[in-house]
């Protein structure tokens, strides 16, 4: 075996879009895994960016809670001796401090909380099925990781033929590779909308 290593590849085109309109009654927000394991100095797998995207993630909630927008978070959910433990060591155990979705972005009553094991927010979940119940064609995804989770539910939800729209403030990655990948494979292979900041979505 060897190991490829300090390879530089050339990153081909990703188009980026300023701004976008989505109509608000087929709209969803999906908020991929913020919880304190991932976010927050003491969790198991901190993704050091992942604070840095609250305040945008913040002020996409905040605009959609004015149009009544369906909000579904996803929290990453293991039991004891889960297999992916031996890939990532033990993470977002059920009931622990960690587990938790972070303060600053606690979902609020109307909000839907659904536990997936996997990288795949659709796998095993209700989501497609509440998507499909509230007429929904239009995804917004933000959370982490970037080229983990949150680009498993976008291409879950793009083979779905939903349109996903991720804004590039929304999410994070452990690199800057694997948070280029993620806006690479998104734009390129699930067709998904980049935004530029989440300033730039406007629910109409
Ligand atoms: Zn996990």
């Amino acid at each position: 075996m060897k190991v490829l290593k300090n390879l530089r590849v050339e990153i081909p085109e990703i188009k980026v879009h300023d701004r976008i309109e989505l109509p608000a009654s087929e709209t969803a927000v999906i908020v991929v895994d913020m919880q304190n394991d991932f976010v927050k100095p003491g969790g198991k797998l901190v993704v050091p960016t992942a604070k840095d995207t609250i305040p945008s993630i913040r002020r996409l909630l905040e605009k959609a809670r004015e149009r009544n927008i369906l909000i579904i978070y996803t929290k990453d959910t293991h039991y004891k001796r889960d297999p992916e433990f031996e890939i990532w060591g033990e993470h977002v155990v059920k009931g622990t401090w960690g587990w938790e979705i972070v303060d600053e972005l606690k979902p609020l009553e109307n909000d839907i909380v659904v536990e997936k094991t996997r990288y795949d927010g659709f796998y095993g979940t209700p989501i497609d099925d509440l998507l499909r119940v509230y007429g929904i064609r239009y995804v917004v995804i933000v959370g982490t990781v970037a080229n983990i989770c949150v680009l498993h539910t976008a291409g879950s939800a793009a083979l779905r033929w939903y349109k996903v729209i991720v804004p590039l403030d929304g999410i994070s990655a452990l690199n800057d590779f694997d948070y280029y990948v993620a806006l690479r494979q998104i734009d390129f292979l699930y067709k998904g909308i980049l935004v530029e900041s989440v300033d730039g979505i406007i629910f109409k």
